[in-house]
């Protein structure tokens, strides 16, 4: 396993069992990316601190796997057979083939452009150089989020996985819902109510509006393939993206933190903790 591709922060052995993953907040580049445009703009793509901001939690002992590389490098959140043909050399793929319609817009499992468009390389990429980025980013990081989970399981019998995201403040050329659509400061998605328990995503919904937040609920993110992959309410396990608007932490331009930071995250670990408090509750009641 090549560790270098995601770190878990906090507990190996959770005191509660709920587990966050942040795929999206990495930015260590890998020296075979060979993209045509600058660092700074591959983090076009990038859930900024979004690690950090979760942080906290980990002293209430729950573990947080964090990925390392960036997103724009391979993208976590899409299943690894969702290749965008127009980046291969020769445009076939000789392995199953998941295409998920992402793209259209540049951003599948590799993404091809940025939001504003710009292609990423000046030429094709191999089948092998995108076989080498999954074995060593997709694989490893999905072995180790369905492994986490699967322990909680077994240790538990139930298990709550939120898939930790952030968006910007206003929709760019191929956002969802629109060029210059304005986001609320929070989305929720549970794909209309497959990946975990309704009354979980009520819960989380109530808590955030409670503390003054505007939250939607599967607009425009409805979540993908993280909180599709391992999820099974039926069974005890329920997955939950949430999106953070970024306007509430960080200035989106210098992509830098701004004085909403410290305040969001005390109110995340307070989520965080009315959540661990939840999930004590639906235990007891079994
Ligand atoms: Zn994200």
């Amino acid at each position: 396993m090549n560790e270098a591709a995601f770190h878990w922060h906090g507990p190996r052995q959770p005191r509660v069992p709920l587990v966050l993953d942040s795929p999206h907040s990495g930015f260590r580049f890998p020296a075979d990316f060979d993209a045509v445009v600058s660092e700074f703009d591959l983090r076009d793509g990038e859930d900024c601190f979004v690690d950090e901001l979760y942080m906290p939690a980990t002293e209430l002992g729950v573990p947080l796997l964090a990925a390392l590389t960036p997103r724009t490098y391979l993208d976590p959140n899409r299943h690894a057979g969702d290749i965008d043909l127009d980046l291969i050399e020769g445009g076939a793929w000789p392995h199953t083939h998941v295409p998920s319609g992402k793209a259209r817009i540049g951003k599948a499992l590799i993404w091809r452009t940025l939001d504003d468009g710009r292609a990423i390389y000046g030429r094709k990429l191999k089948v092998d150089e995108v076989i080498g980025r999954i074995e060593r980013c997709h694989a490893p990081y999905h072995r180790a989020l369905s492994g986490g989970i699967d322990q909680s399981h077994g240790d538990f019998g139930v298990v709550y996985h939120i898939n930790c995201h952030s968006m910007n403040s206003v929709a760019g050329p191929m956002g969802e819902g629109g060029p210059g659509t304005a986001r609320a400061d929070f989305v929720l998605g549970d794909r209309d109510g497959s990946t975990c328990d309704p009354a979980f995503t009520e819960f989380v919904r109530a808590t955030l509006a409670a503390t003054g937040y505007s939250v939607s609920i599967n607009d425009p993110y409805k979540g993908v393939e993280l909180v599709k992959a391992y999820s099974k309410p039926a069974a005890g396990r329920h997955s939950l993206q949430l999106e953070i608007n970024k306007r509430l932490y960080m200035d989106e331009a210098k992509r830098e933190r701004n004085a909403g930071f410290a305040p969001l995250q005390r109110k995340l670990h307070h989520l965080i903790e009315a959540i661990v408090d939840y999930i004590g509750k639906e235990i007891r009641r079994g």
